[in-house]
């Protein structure tokens, strides 16, 4: 039995990352861009006004004040999305919006507020300093700046700015495509007949939800009776995926087939058991280049082994370069024991208070109670060696969603 850490760098080490796919701009959010992007040209590509209000020469209007205004002749009227060819000359002024190219001459723009407009003239009432209220060319980014670097996640203001780029196109890594297959013949569908013995297929939904939140597309393949040809049919299937994930059938009894079958499929098994808890059994091996996850039957099991090994070999292939969830200190606030040898992953509340984190148990935690996950919003990550956690002891808690961060009411600042 290998320890967890070593399975998931086993795991890890054998997960190659997809290739890279062209995408229009707007099918990019989320995704992880696959190249370095420059800016071909400067933002603001021109010296542009920052305020309604007039371009003029500075000496022109230098000593300005309401007693002894500055007299400019209105030569033009700039209106924003138009530029002028025509050359300020001493002595006069353009009216400018907001955003319109500086014509050429002029050095500073005085905003409206301190203006009167006389006829065809402009009273200039108060002089800015000289190079006030103008926007350079290249302050927002400068030609051949780096904007956005190979392998982070393409966030709403990089569209803008890829926009602002004219990039309508951009190239990012290919979302992995994951297999997610079901055993046992104690199964149905959400729509199949719950007679005795049967059981709704809950993993199917779970896993593949896991794998869409993990930036993946899950391929659901159903359920495979605990049957040697069943089995081999579906991961046959399975194997125009990315990635294989299965649950159930890893365990030791006389209906556990998963392994035989991916072994024969070629897989070369690396191991199948993992010192924690829940999540002991495990299979993992590589089929025809497939990486293929032997997951767990149990609710939870599954889920946590999910989440230890599948997610970051799903960003690993996606191109992610940060592939672990959040890892907090919190304090305990109540005693736990467990048994020795193993790690555990314990499904937990995670919330802060006073300006720490604290942190219950969701109670039973038997690896078949998926209420322990529905309720869970982190996991607390017990060492091996530990037996006794008493209540006040500092955790680590992988925290699996924010939304306790989130809030009813207003914030106060
Ligand atoms: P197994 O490892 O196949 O013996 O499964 C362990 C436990 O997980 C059994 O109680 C199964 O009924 C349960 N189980 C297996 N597959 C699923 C599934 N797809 N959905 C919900 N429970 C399952
Ligand atoms: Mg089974």
């Amino acid at each position: 039995m290998i320890s967890a850490d070593e399975a998931l760098q086993v795991i890890l080490g054998a997960i190659e990352v997809l290739g890279l796919e062209r995408l229009p701009l707007m099918s990019s959010l989320g995704r992880i861009v696959g190249e370095d992007i420059y800016a071909p040209y400067p933002i603001p590509s021109w010296d542009n006004s920052a305020m309604d209000g007039y371009a003029v020469i500075h000496k022109d209007i230098a000593s300005a004040s309401p007693e002894n205004p500055a007299r400019l002749e209105v030569v033009a009227d700039l209106p924003a999305g138009y530029a002028t060819a025509r050359e300020l000359k001493r002595g006069e002024a353009i009216r400018i919006m907001t955003g319109a190219p500086l014509p050429k001459g002029s050095d500073t723009v005085v905003m409206v507020e301190d203006t009167r407009k006389e006829k065809n003239q402009v009273a200039i009432l108060k002089s800015p300093l000289q190079g006030e209220n103008i926007r350079k060319a290249g302050e927002d980014v400068q030609k051949d700046s780096l904007v956005l670097s190979h392998g982070s996640i393409i966030h709403p203001a990089d569209i803008g700015m890829l926009a602002s780029l004219k990039r309508a196109v951009v190239s990012v890594y290919q979302k992995p495509t994951v297999a997610v297959v079901s055993t046992g013949d104690e199964l149905i569908d959400v729509d199949g007949d719950l007679t005795e013995g049967k059981i709704v297929s809950s993993n199917t939904y779970s896993l593949a939800s896991l794998v869409k939140d993990s930036g993946a597309h899950p391929l659901i393949l159903g359920i495979a009776k605990d049957r040697p040809e069943e089995l081999r049919a579906i991961f046959k299937a399975a194997l125009t995926a990315d990635m294989i994930i299965s649950s159930g059938g890893v365990s030791v009894g006389d209906y556990d087939l998963v392994k035989d079958t991916l072994k024969e499929l070629g897989a070369e098994m690396k191991f199948w058991k993992v010192a924690m808890r829940p999540g002991q059994p495990l299979a993992f091996g590589v089929i025809e280049g497939k990486p293929t996850f032997g997951l767990p039957g149990n609710p939870v099991s599954c889920m946590i082994s999910f989440e230890q090994f599948v997610r970051p070999s799903i960003l690993k292939a996606g191109g992610h370069k940060r592939l672990f969830r959040p890892l907090v200190e919190a304090e305990l606030q109540e005693s736990i024991t467990k048994k020795a040898g193993k790690k555990y992953f314990m499904r937990c509340v995670i919330s802060r208070e006073e300006g720490k984190y604290i942190v219950t148990t969701t109670g039973a935690q038997g690896s078949g109670i998926l209420m322990s996950m529905v309720k869970a919003n982190g996991l607390i990550v017990v060492p091996e060696e530990k037996t006794t956690l008493p209540a006040g002891e500092i955790v680590k808690v992988y925290i699996m969603n924010r939304d306790f961060e989130l809030s009813e009411t207003p914030h106060a600042h």
